[in-house]
């Protein structure tokens, strides 16, 4: 399956925060012939090792930010909390997918009150969740029950991942199937290629709600060395001065010296600066102290562990429109390959 169609697949797949079994699964597909083990873990993390020795340790977030279903009222309407951190300026007007108990699909839309009746200045206010409600055609209480909503499901705006122009495509959740699509595409290319260390492959859950899920399998792998791949904030965008865009589009993978969760050794910086101009692969820093990733939790765990971040540029994450440039993906592949060719020097 060629490299487009393998992201839709995994940005299209639901995968909301606690949630994650359908992404969870469709990896495992693509991961299971390319290693020696597979082990879900009690939270959900999809640990996926091959080889022997001391450890090194791969990373994306398979979660997406999506809602949970707060409160039912009596006439039918949903209420929403928000999993992970969306910009509410974008949820008014939107459709939204909810995931009942049972693995089936309701769908709805995020609904408002109409301008027609709202003041001067109460059309000016920005709308909030709190302002917000789902309107999925229920009369009742009972009805949205009847359609088998609970509070508690999750649910998500689903926009079905597309192709833009040049390399560039769309999807509601690239950040983070990119970074797996990543570790997936890294694992394949080096199938048959001996490692003169452990390779673990960590998929894990709940990033968006606070690193949680990358923390315990972290606990559990005991690595060395690690990197954690994501889909970062690109802000090239109009109405941004350069100096506040933590990254950019069609520079090649962004390589983090520090984030909210963590200041990256600037030997394992020098490292990847390295490897990447070695290979000739374009690069450029995410600009402190933007978001936080994975690697922030994980270099804190055991006795601590040497971690950095690379990651594709996206804009608009944390939107249902994320979009990226396809040749920044392929760069941050082989980037994580040569990494991954040369990790041995840092064990
Ligand atoms: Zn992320």
């Amino acid at each position: 399956m060629e490299l487009q169609e393998r992201l839709r697949m995994l940005s299209d797949a639901f995968g909301v925060a606690g949630f994650e079994d359908e992404v969870r699964d469709e990896l495992r597909r693509l991961v299971e012939p390319l290693v020696d083990s597979v082990e879900i873990d009690a939270l959900g993390n999809l640990i996926c090792a091959r080889g022997d020795g001391p450890t090194v340790m791969l990373d994306a977030h398979m979660d997406e930010v999506g809602f949970m279903v707060r409160w039912i009222e009596k006439d039918g309407f949903l209420r929403l909390s928000s999993l992970g951190g969306w910009d509410e300026r974008l949820l008014m007007g939107q459709r939204l997918t909810l995931r009942t108990r049972e693995g089936g699909d309701v769908h709805g839309v995020i609904g408002a009150s109409p301008p027609h009746i709202l003041s001067q200045e109460e059309r000016r206010r920005p709308v909030g969740l709190e302002d917000l409600f789902a309107d999925i055609g229920a009369a009742s209480a009972e009805e949205a029950k009847e359609m088998g909503v609970r509070i508690g499901d999750p649910a998500t705006i689903h926009y079905p991942f597309r192709p833009l122009q040049n390399d560039c495509v769309t999807g509601k959740a690239l950040d983070d199937r990119a970074g797996c699509l990543v570790l997936v595409e890294a694992l394949q290319a080096l199938a048959d290629v001996e490692l003169p260390y452990r390779l673990v492959a960590n998929f894990a859950v709940c990033e968006e709600v606070g690193l949680r899920g990358a923390r315990v399998a972290a606990w559990t792998v005991a690595p060395k060395v690690a990197l954690a791949l994501e889909g970062t904030i690109g802000a090239d965008v109009p109405g941004v001065p350069e100096a506040k865009q933590p990254v950019r589009q069609g520079r090649g993978p962004a390589i983090t010296v520090a984030d909210r969760s963590i200041i990256v050794k600037p030997r394992l910086v020098r490292f990847l600066e390295e490897i990447a101009e070695a290979e000739g692969i374009p690069y450029q820093y995410k600009l402190p102290l933007y978001g936080g990733t994975d690697a922030g939790a994980i270099h804190v765990e055991r006795g601590g562990v040497l971690a950095g971040v690379i990651a594709v540029p996206c804009r608009y994450i944390h939107s249902p429109v994320s979009t990226l440039r396809l040749s920044d993906l392929e760069y941050t592949v082989r980037l994580t390959c040569a990494f991954l060719r040369e990790a041995h020097r840092l064990l």
